[in-house]
């Protein structure tokens, strides 16, 4: 492991000048617990100022469609450079495993890239008026105008990503944004500022406010300059921003408790039991919002998917996520395992088994495979966000389908089955963002549009989609004689 000797001071970012104004908030390494970086929490005459100065950078500045291609090319190049202490970072202040961050990475990369193609390609459409005879003589087009300015909240788990699923398709529609990252994670996205900069994206169009949600957060969402907001995190805290910024846009990424299914036709199921035990126990360490929950497993083939799973879960190592060979680190607070932990008490006094795992040791949470659940239980009904799996044996299909859908999330779902007909009906009949087929919930590509309903969320992200969130379509109607 590699020692960081001083404890890094993070201000806010208006205008390129560093702030460093507010409540300081410690940043720790999450497995040693060492003190590694401050934090300063935005107050409210700095959050004003931000917007402020976002407003004026949007009305002064715009950047060519080429131009903005070249920033985030740039800026997806300087990110590969610098893979090794991007991942580093992120697992310091995450706790997740070095493997998880530098897939975090390769993501950010691809994200800014179709991003910046997508900058090249911004279109409306044409159309003729010929309903009305006072029409005939005209004709419309239209144009996709970027919203302004766009407020971007992000979460922990993913701390370096999704704030670039958020910025990379604002700049490259050329909106300006205040970014508020996540408090417990806030180090990486910062270079992430730097980087930016350096790719030469101009002062102002990347302002950051950092702090607490109840401060910095809260004060972002009574700033009527601000024209959008787009949020990934909890459920809540999701809502609440939807009740309070009014008719302004929003797009808000947000829980889930992922279903997946293995129908009894599923091909390979050794390698399937292995799939759902490392992406629902070790990627972000169970802290996914589409991580594997519900497990769903067809009665003819449950025992031997069982011990197929518990065999790989028992695979799993835990330990120092520095440690290249370790798949599961600590949570992102040793509360967070705590509240795994009641949970999981809560089902097993109600009569749910442990198959594996059941374990807490300071902020880790040992993988855990739970049978004999009732849908009431949190474990089986509230994200639980930590490795723990929900094993549930199902005889038929409208059952499975039924109980899948008996949720108030709504985000991704995997479905594992060679039947074509059953992958046909159950595409239609889930009632979810994305059905994955033959592959787990927790996938996400950049290129689909990728967005929850229910209580999952609104609206899509993914820099295509996205980029029709963060504009408006001006209709321009023309005259002619
Ligand atoms: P969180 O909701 O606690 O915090 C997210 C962000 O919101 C942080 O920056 C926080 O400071 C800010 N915030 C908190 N209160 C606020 C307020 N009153 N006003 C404005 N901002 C406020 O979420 P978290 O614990 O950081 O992340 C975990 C959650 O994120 C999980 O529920 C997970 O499912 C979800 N998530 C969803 C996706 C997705 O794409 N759907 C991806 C990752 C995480």
């Amino acid at each position: 492991m590699i020692q960081q000797n001083e404890v890094v001071e993070l201000g806010h970012i208006i205008a390129g000048k560093r702030i460093y104004e507010g409540d300081v908030i410690p940043v720790f390494n999450k497995y040693t617990n060492e003190h590694i970086a401050n934090v300063y929490s935005a107050t409210e005459e700095i959050v004003k100022e931000a917007v402020a100065n976002s407003v004026e950078t949007f009305r002064s500045i715009k950047l060519s469609a080429k131009n903005r291609y070249d920033i985030l090319m740039k800026a997806a190049s300087i990110i590969d450079d610098l893979k090794n202490e991007l991942a580093i970072s992120i697992t310091r202040e995450v706790g997740k495993s070095l493997k998880d961050s530098y897939v975090e990475i390769d993501r950010a990369i691809e994200t800014l890239t179709i991003a910046a193609e997508e900058a090249k390609r911004i279109f409306g459409e044409g159309i003729p008026m010929p309903s009305r005879t006072s029409s005939e003589k005209k004709i419309a087009y239209t144009v996709r105008v970027p919203v302004g300015v766009i407020a971007a909240i992000t979460p922990f788990n993913l701390p370096f990503t999704l704030a670039i699923h958020k910025i990379a398709p604002a700049i490259a529609a050329g909106n300006v944004v205040v970014l508020k990252p996540a408090e417990l994670a806030p180090i990486t996205v910062m270079r992430l500022v730097e980087i930016l900069e350096e790719a030469g994206l101009p002062k102002g169009f990347i302002n950051v406010v950092n702090g607490y949600g109840h401060q910095a957060g809260e004060f972002l969402l009574h700033d009527e300059r601000i024209n959008m907001y787009t949020f990934t995190g909890s459920v809540g805290v999701g809502k609440h921003i939807k009740n309070s910024v009014g008719i302004r846009k929003v797009t808000l990424e947000l829980g889930s408790n992922a279903p997946n299914i293995v129908h009894k036709d599923a091909q390979n199921l050794k390698e399937i039991a292995q799939l759902c035990a490392t992406r629902g126990l070790a990627t972000i360490n169970g802290q996914a919002c589409i991580s594997v929950q519900r497990l769903y497993v067809h009665k003819e083939i449950f025992e031997e998917f069982k011990q197929y799973l518990i065999e790989a879960a028992r695979g799993l190592v835990v330990g120092d996520p520095e440690d290249p060979a370790t798949d599961i680190g600590p949570l992102i607070s040793e509360r967070q395992a705590e509240r795994v932990e009641a949970w999981v008490k809560e089902a097993a006094d109600d009569g749910a088994e442990i198959l594996l795992g059941g374990i807490r040791e300071g902020a880790f949470w040992h993988p855990t495979i739970l049978a004999n659940l009732k849908p009431k239980m949190k474990v089986m009904c509230e994200e639980v966000f930590g490795p723990v799996i929900n094993l549930i044996e199902y005889s038929d299909v409208d059952e499975v389908i039924k109980e899948a859908n008996d949720t108030k999330f709504g985000l991704q779902v995997g479905l594992f089955t060679s039947d074509l007909n059953l992958v046909m009906r159950a595409s239609m009949e889930l009632e979810y963002g994305g059905v994955i087929i033959n592959d787990v919930s927790t996938y996400r590509s950049d290129w689909q549009p990728y967005g929850g309903i229910k209580d999952s969320g609104l609206g899509k992200e993914g820099p295509i989609y996205a980029i029709r969130e963060m504009t408006d379509e001006k209709a321009i109607i023309i005259n002619y004689q």
